[in-house]
């Protein structure tokens, strides 16, 4: 993006901030770095309309950063009571202290000192830094990001370190020469109003133009959504040992594994080529099409069997009690009439009813 349409984005920006924009916060009057400082802590987890119950009472009771270092950090999470998480509060506390101790009773005003103090990072920092200072340092908070990821049109994940890496030199290419504060404000506002994450909208947007998420119809999509953790796969062979009478072996599940208390046919590993690992006498099992089936923590690739049996019941159950170490589980036969019944896992229900 060349410097003139970025800076056309922040003349964009204030200029609907002008008139649409929040100007009258109670952080914004005064806008101390220690009013901003306490309103962004808060602001971290937790929307705007819910902070202006607490941030009045908070600081009406500690005024300033001594006032803060100074209370109990039980006063000080008295008074965050009713904001949740909590460790913000006490990171508030700690590091009101750490500035009586080591940078004068005053917040740092450079952005590595001051993102090193507990509770603060980077973008939180510049936040404070832009607001009551007018200095020029880019925020990329969650409302940020997404609000970037659309306008670049970016298909990776913020939180991967090549986006985010690439949000920040949008967010910093984007930055005014002056009315830093105004722009950072603006941006936020624009995240939490307009660019939300559901429903975004577009057409009231002050940078409509030159968002690609919006031309290309792609404002559901981004930003990208965290990739979901591979699971890991089981593979396992589902025997289906069917008799004479077409009623197949059902074991139920004891355990805390999952299906517990379900009735499910026979599993065993993968390269399981006969019940109990040695071949039935006479019999040659089919193979049935595989299925994958996904539960919460793993994917179970499950290659089903059939085994016709001519023996009677009581073979069959023999030939898998090898594969057992220790008691069996509950069985029983059970055919087509009884499944409707009976406690089966949805998979093997659709097993059973599909068998040929
Ligand atoms: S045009 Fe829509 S998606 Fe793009 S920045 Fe504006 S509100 Fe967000």
């Amino acid at each position: 993006m060349g410097a003139r349409r970025m800076n056309h984005f922040a003349d964009r920006l204030l200029a609907w901030f002008d008139r649409h924009g929040r100007h009258d916060l109670p952080w914004q009057h005064p806008r101390t770095p220690y009013r901003v400082w306490v309103s962004e802590i808060m602001l971290q987890q937790t929307q705007v309309k819910t902070v202006l119950r607490y941030f009045e009472r908070f600081v009406a009771r500690f005024p300033d950063l001594p006032a803060l270092a100074a209370a109990s950090e039980d006063e000080v999470l008295a008074h965050w009571s009713g904001l949740g998480y909590y460790s913000r509060g006490r990171h508030l506390h700690r590091a009101a202290r750490r500035c009586m101790e080591q940078h004068g009773g005053e917040l740092p005003a450079s952005l590595e000192t001051l993102a090193a103090l507990p509770g603060i990072g980077r973008s939180t920092a510049a936040a404070i830094l832009a607001q009551a200072h007018g200095m020029r340092h880019a925020i990329l908070d969650g409302n940020v990001k997404r609000v970037l990821a659309r306008q670049l049109g970016e298909p990776g994940w913020p939180g991967l370190p090549a986006v985010e890496a690439r949000l920040w030199a949008e967010a910093e290419a984007r930055l005014p020469e002056t009315r830093l504060a105004d722009y950072t404000q603006a941006l936020m506002d624009l995240g939490a109003t307009l660019c939300t994450r559901s429903r975004p909208r577009c057409p009231d947007c002050p940078v409509r133009e030159g968002c690609v998420a919006d031309a290309q119809g792609l404002t559901t999509q981004l930003p990208a959504r965290r990739p979901a953790k591979a699971l890991p796969t089981r593979r396992a062979t589902l025997l289906v040992l069917r008799d004479a009478e077409g009623r197949v072996l059902l074991e139920r599940r004891e355990g805390k594994g999952v299906w517990q208390g379900l009735w499910s046919l026979p599993e065993r590993p993968e390269d399981t080529t006969a019940p109990g690992g040695a071949p039935a006498p006479g019999q040659t099992a089919q193979p049935l099409p595989a299925f994958v089936h996904t539960f919460s923590h793993y994917r179970l690739e499950a290659r089903p069997l059939l085994w016709p049996l001519s023996e009677p019941a009581a073979v069959a159950e023999a030939l898998l009690a090898p594969a057992d170490a220790g008691p069996p589980p509950p069985r029983r036969w059970a055919g087509p009439a009884d499944w409707p019944a009976i406690g089966l896992p949805a998979p093997i229900r659709t097993l059973l009813e599909s068998l040929p």
